[in-house]
């Protein structure tokens, strides 16, 4: 079976301190995942070292970080290198999230680079995609996300794809409130699934997770998460919750 994945994306929230105890309330109440299903705890860059330590004694809780450069060193201030996140151990990154590419103007060919830099250093790529409302009110949702798989994805060999975990977000339901209905989310999972097994073929297509982002909650997790195509949710506000991220986590598959 796929990975089943709850990944939480604390975005640009939370102090050290704050950043501790919530993982100190989710690791601490009981909760353990095992086989199939995985946490991953998409950090701060100033916390990675901090989630990876307390992760120690906790099998299938990963940390990843929100974001990475596409560059391995060099003169560019600010930015984090694959071999830095490898030096602490970190062994995830979110890729291409929504608010990268609207805020700071990262292009399919960018992120390409970036997926492709990640892999090299073996950190899994949680790889974001999705349409704006204008482009599914225009009903282009399937080919806007079939252009952003093909430019950043599709070079990768067989292998490298399947090392790579997919993420549907739908930039409209993303921190709205207004999440796409199950339906919805298990069409466009569908959709990408026959575009990998369009160029790689269908037993590759079925080893890939697809996660789904969009105001998941705890409410609405399972049902979501009970598709057979979604393995899964990225989740930003209700991942600053205990209580809301260990039902997430109860939801998956
Ligand atoms: C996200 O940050 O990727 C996200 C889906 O946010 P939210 O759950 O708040 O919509």
């Amino acid at each position: 079976m796929r990975k089943q994945i709850a990944a939480a994306n604390w975005k640009m929230n939370l102090s050290y301190q704050e950043g501790e105890q919530l993982l100190d309330a989710i690791l601490n109440s009981g909760i353990a995942l095992s086989g199939n299903r995985f946490a991953v705890f998409a950090v701060p860059a100033p916390y990675l070292a901090m989630a990876k330590s307390k992760m120690a004694n906790h099998p299938n809780f990963y940390v990843a970080a929100q974001n990475m450069y596409s560059k391995k060193s060099g003169a560019f201030t600010g930015e984090i290198s694959a071999p830095m996140l490898v030096s602490l151990g970190i062994d995830h990154v979110i890729i291409g999230h929504s608010e990268r590419r609207e805020y700071f103007n990262e292009s399919n060919e960018l992120l390409a680079e970036k997926v492709k830099i990640a892999l090299e250093h073996n950190i899994t790529p949680i790889f974001c995609c999705g349409e704006a409302l204008p482009v599914r009110e225009a009903n282009e949702q399937n080919s806007f996300v079939s252009t952003q798989l093909q430019e950043s994805l599709f070079s990768l060999t067989a292998e490298e794809l399947q090392k790579v975990v997919i993420a549907y977000e739908p930039i409209w339901a993303i921190g709205t409130g207004k999440t796409a209905s199950s339906e919805q989310a298990q069409e466009m999972h569908q959709h990408i699934r026959n575009e990998i097994a369009a160029k790689y073929g269908k037993e590759i297509a079925e080893t890939i997770s697809i996660l789904y982002g969009g105001s998941v909650k705890a409410n609405n997790a399972k049902e979501i998460f009970g598709k057979p195509d979604v393995d899964g949710g990225l989740v930003g506000g209700a991942s600053l919750i205990a209580d809301e991220f260990n039902q997430i986590l109860s939801g998956l598959k």
